[in-house]
């Protein structure tokens, strides 16, 4: 595809995600002579830097960007370096864009970027539809020449009723085809691969519904705590931070249709159908039953003490908040009537891992001896990270006398691709958004599906009767009653470590 001139101007240059994913990500497209030829990153934010000061702090001291170089890079680095400049927006991102406007204009003119520019918003959300105005006030909304996209950070909202609001807001100032809202889980390979896996095979597609798959269950499990977010993560929580947006994106992926043609907006229209299809829980019974929330406390991993989560810094110590949320839930459509799902999220957990395994029923009617089957039935498993890859687990025959059926692997790993150099989920998510293709971008009704989903266990859980906020040991997998939400003789998958 082919990437026209453009400008990159980013909202929040001072902060983490800049150095630690944005710039990074932007050196490897440039390397891999991804960039078009006139091409500019333009940083803002209130520190007052130079261009030269940006540049050493997201450049050439960039503890982030090291770790990336080779020796081979050093001539690169010097002319990446060149194309970055930076300009301070003074005490405030809502008043004085003046001078903003003025930069870019000049530094279209220098550089010939032809009046296409991204403005990429990493900064606080309360930011973000003051800017999209300020923009629009000096005309950098307009498309009359050159296109003008807005790339919108998470989280998107707080809740339903804050991401129609956020969505209404920006709408005001730009089109929905010019708004692209980020989700880097959508910028993994294996989250792409469920779509090729699903629709580009034969073998799977006739199983993937109700007749064969028994239930589907997701696990993400992270071994941190919650670092230095205490802040930030005491007033959102797993169900906000992780589910809502990519395990609902990835429940997506596993739920919709075949779409008619592999283009952003026939990909979208059946990723909002199956966000739509969800049963949104209302009656507090199915709430109570379906769902667990958990919260980590202090215990030892490796032998080393590991604070509680409501110890950790910036966290109330009377703090409600879930570090764990398991959901249970259903598909209201043809496919999956009666497929339950079972979705989990935590920090502080055995090992760090996400993964989709669909369990498939075990055969109507038993040949062999029950005893004599392990681990009966068979599993496809999607593994995100790490060590992204497919597996297949399926029953084979002992070696010897009689029937004893053991579990066999027939694993794929993305690794064992030698050639392949994988691109890192920012890098595939702006070259994508610089070519515009939002096929991997959140539209405005699919955000606001997945919160019209989430909402009511949120809302339950800040305000329900008989709710708990269950503890569980650091380094376990999360409550132990969490353990009885998967029916019958099934648990989780606890995967050991990778
Ligand atoms: P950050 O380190 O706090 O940086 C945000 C920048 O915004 C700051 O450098 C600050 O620069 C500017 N800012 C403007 N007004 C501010 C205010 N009232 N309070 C605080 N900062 C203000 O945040 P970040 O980690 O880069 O995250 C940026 C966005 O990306 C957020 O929406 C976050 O949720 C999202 N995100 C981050 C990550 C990550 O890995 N870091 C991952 C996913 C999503 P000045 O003071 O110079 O203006």
């Amino acid at each position: 595809n082919k990437t026209a001139n453009q400008m990159l101007i980013i909202f929040g240059a001072s902060g983490d995600l800049t150095a630690r994913k944005l710039i990074p990500a932007i050196y490897n497209l440039y390397k891999g002579k991804h960039l078009p030829e006139n091409f500019v990153v333009l940083g803002a934010s209130r520190s007052s830097i130079t261009d030269g000061e940006f540049r050493k702090k997201v450049v050439h001291e960039s503890e982030f960007l090291k770790s990336s170089l080779g020796k081979e890079d050093q001539d690169f680095v010097s002319t990446f370096a060149d194309k970055l400049f930076y300009e301070d927006l003074g005490d405030d991102y809502d008043t004085d864009y003046d001078r903003l406007s003025k930069r870019i204009g000049d530094l279209n003119n220098k550089y010939h970027t032809e009046n296409n520019y991204i403005f990429y918003l990493s900064t606080p959300p309360s930011l973000y539809e003051a800017i999209a105005k300020n923009l629009s006030d000096k005309g950098l909304n307009s498309e009359a020449n050159g296109w003008k996209r807005i790339l919108i950070e998470k989280p998107f909202g707080y809740s339903l009723q804050t991401a129609q609001d956020l969505n209404k807001g920006l709408q005001k100032y730009f089109k929905e085809k010019q708004i692209y809202r980020i989700d880097h889980y959508l910028g993994k390979e294996t989250v792409q691969n469920l779509l090729v896996t699903r629709f580009a095979n034969s073998i799977f597609e006739p199983l993937w519904n109700r007749n064969y798959i028994h239930h589907v269950e997701i696990t993400n499990a992270e071994t941190v705590g919650v670092e230095k977010r205490g802040g930030y993560y005491d007033k959102s929580g797993a169900l906000r931070d992780m589910f809502q947006s990519h395990l609902l994106q990835i429940v997506s992926l596993i739920v919709m249709e075949p779409p008619i043609n592999s283009n952003a907006e026939e990909i979208r229209n059946e990723k909002v159908k199956a966000l739509k299809s969800l049963r949104i829980m209302t009656d507090e019974k199915t709430l109570f039953d379906h769902t667990i929330k958990g919260q980590y406390v202090a215990s030892e991993i490796d032998g080393e003490k590991v604070k509680g989560y409501r110890e950790e810094e910036g966290v109330d110590a009377n703090s409600k908040t879930e570090t764990f949320a398991a959901v249970k839930f259903f598909v209201d459509n043809w496919r999956w009537s009666d497929v339950p799902f079972y979705v989990r999220t935590a920090k502080r957990m055995p090992t760090k891992v996400t993964e989709v395994v669909i369990h498939f029923k075990t055969p109507h009617h038993q040949v062999f001896k029950e005893k004599d089957i392990a681990n009966k039935d068979n599993k496809l498993i999607i593994r995100i990270q790490p060590d992204e890859g497919i597996l297949i687990k399926f029953g084979v025959k002992v070696p010897g006398q009689g029937f004893k059926v053991e579990r066999a692997n027939l694993d794929f790993y993305y690794s064992s691709l030698v050639d392949t150099n994988i691109m890192q989920a920012y890098e595939r998510l702006l070259l994508d958004a610089m070519q515009g293709d939002a096929t991997l971008y959140a539209r405005a009704d699919e955000v606001e599906a997945a919160w019209a989903f989430v909402d009511p266990i949120l809302n339950y859980w800040e305000n329900g009767e008989d709710v708990k906020t269950y503890g569980y040991s650091a380094g376990a997998w999360g409550p132990k009653n969490s353990d009885g939400l998967i029916e019958g003789e099934y648990t989780w998958r606890n995967p050991g470590p990778h």
